[in-house]
C-alpha cells in the first residue's frame, strides 16, 4: 500500500454518534449523512457503523453513492438529498433510494420511473424556508403533497427543510433559524390540513441537533458531527457545555520518502518560493494536491485570518512540528527538518487527525489555514488515498 493513506478510527465514529445521540430525544430518529464517501471516511464503513450505533437511515447526495451502499448490503432507507439527473431516475428507483423532491415536474418524472419499474417509492418533500437551495415555497407544500399522495407509485414518507445559519451563535442567526422553523411548521400544518400525512418531519443537521433540541421533530440529519467536527461555534459550545467533545475520525498521513541535505541558497519546488537560509535537511513527502493537500496550503499562498495572521502548514513527525516549505505539488511536498531532526526515511508524517494519531492539527486547523471549513478538508481527500479502518 502506498505511504499516503487515511486511517479511519472507527471507535471515534462510534463515540461521536453516541455523543450526538445523547442530544437527541429517544423518540427522534437519527439519519446519518454519508454523502461524499462518508465525509471522506468511507461511505460503507460510515453507514454500517451508523446503523450499528442506532441510526434509522442514512443520506447520500448522488445516485451512485446510494448504489454503492446497496451493493454493499446496506438495506435501510437511503435518502437522496440532491436532485438527480433524469436518466438516473430508473437507477434510483431500482435501488429504492428515497429522493428529496420539490417541484411537480420532478415528482411526475419520478412517478413515471417508479411506474415503469412497478415499484412504490418513498419521497421526502423539501420545503425552502430560507436556505435558498432546494425546496418548494411554503405556500406550494400542500398542493405538492397532494400530488405525491395521488400518485400510485409514490409515498410521502417525510417533509423537510434545511437551515442556512443554525451553526452560527449570533442573535440574528438564531432569529433567522427560528423564522425558518416557524415557516416549516406552517408548511407541515398546511399539508395535514389538506388531508395528507406529512410523514417524518425533519430539519436539523448537526448544528441544530446539538443546539436546538426543540427543533428535532421526528428525525435529525447528522453529518459533520459524526465525523468529529462542528458545524460552527454554536454546536461546539453546546457540546463543550456538557463536558463532551467530538473526536476526529480520519487521520491523513504519509511517510518520509526521501531526506536530502540542502545548502544555504538552494531552492525548493515550483516558482522557487522558498530558499534555504542555512543548511538544512529537506524531507520529501509523497502527498500533494491530487491527494487533497490543497496547493493553497503552500506557505506563499495561505490565507490570512481576521487578525491578519498567516498560519503555516506544519506536519508532525515523531511528535515534532516541521513546516512545509515551497509550493505543494500534485503528488509531493517538501518539509524542512533542520540539521539534527533525528527524522529517518519511512518515518510517519501526520498531516491531520485526532491527537492519538500523533497529529498536531485536526482538519479544522487545516481549514483555518486554507480559509475554508473542515467539511471541505475531509471531503477533499481523494480517491487514490487508501482508507484503512483501525
Ligand atoms: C449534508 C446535509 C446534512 C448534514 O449536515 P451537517 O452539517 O454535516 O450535519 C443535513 N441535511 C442536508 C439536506 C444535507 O445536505
Amino acid at each position: 500500500m502506498r505511504s499516503t493513506r487515511a486511517l479511519i478510527y472507527k471507535d471515534n465514529l462510534i463515540h461521536n454518534l453516541k455523543t450526538v445521540g445523547s442530544f437527541v430525544r429517544p423518540s427522534v430518529k437519527l439519519c446519518v449523512a454519508v454523502k461524499a464517501n462518508g465525509y471522506g471516511t468511507g461511505a460503507v464503513t460510515a453507514a454500517r457503523t451508523a446503523l450499528e450505533t442506532g441510526a434509522a437511515c442514512v443520506a447520500v447526495a448522488t445516485v451512485d453513492e446510494g448504489i454503492e451502499l446497496r451493493e454493499n448490503g446496506i438495506a435501510c432507507p437511503i435518502l437522496l438529498l440532491s436532485l438527480c439527473a433524469e436518466d438516473e431516475m430508473p437507477l434510483a428507483v431500482q435501488h429504492e433510494l428515497s429522493p428529496f423532491v420539490c417541484d411537480s415536474d420532478y415528482i411526475a418524472q419520478f412517478e413515471a420511473a417508479a411506474a415503469r419499474a412497478q415499484k412504490k417509492i418513498a419521497v421526502h418533500l423539501a420545503v425552502d424556508t430560507g436556505m435558498g437551495r432546494l425546496g418548494c415555497a411554503v405556500a406550494e407544500a400542500a398542493s405538492l403533497a397532494q400530488k405525491i399522495a395521488a400518485f400510485p407509485h409514490l409515498a410521502l414518507a417525510g417533509t423537510c427543510t434545511h437551515f442556512a445559519s443554525s451553526d452560527e451563535a449570533s442573535a440574528d442567526a438564531r432569529a433567522y433559524t427560528e423564522r425558518q422553523f416557524a415557516d416549516f411548521l406552517r408548511a407541515v400544518q398546511s399539508i395535514a390540513d389538506a388531508g395528507v400525512n406529512p410523514g417524518v418531519r425533519h430539519c436539523a443537521s448537526s448544528a441544530a441537533t446539538c443546539t436546538r433540541p426543540d427543533m428535532q421533530l421526528d428525525m435529525v440529519r447528522v453529518g459533520i458531527a459524526a465525523y468529529g467536527y462542528y458545524g460552527g461555534e454554536a454546536d461546539r459550545a453546546a457540546v463543550a457545555s456538557r463536558g463532551q467533545v467530538l473526536k476526529p475520525v480520519m487521520t491523513l498521513q504519509t511517510q518520509v520518502s526521501a531526506i536530502r541535505r540542502f545548502y544555504a541558497g538552494q531552492c525548493v519546488s515550483y516558482g522557487r518560493t522558498w530558499k534555504a537560509a542555512r543548511d538544512t535537511d529537506i524531507a520529501v513527502l509523497p502527498i500533494g494536491y491530487a491527494d487533497g493537500l490543497f496547493r493553497r496550503l503552500s506557505p506563499d499562498c495561505t490565507h490570512e485570518d481576521a487578525q491578519g495572521k498567516n498560519e503555516r502548514l506544519h506536519v508532525a513527525i515523531n511528535g515534532k512540528r516541521f513546516p512545509v516549505v515551497g509550493r505543494i505539488c500534485m503528488d509531493q511536498c517538501m518539509v524542512a527538518l533542520g540539521c539534527d531532526s533525528g527524522v529517518r526515511r519511512w518515518d510517519t508524517a501526520v498531516i491531520f487527525g485526532p491527537s492519538e494519531s500523533g497529529a498536531l492539527h485536526d482538519a479544522a486547523d487545516i481549514a483555518k489555514i486554507a480559509g475554508t471549513i473542515p467539511y471541505e478538508i475531509v471531503t477533499s481527500v481523494s480517491k487514490r488515498v487508501p482508507r484503512v479502518v483501525v
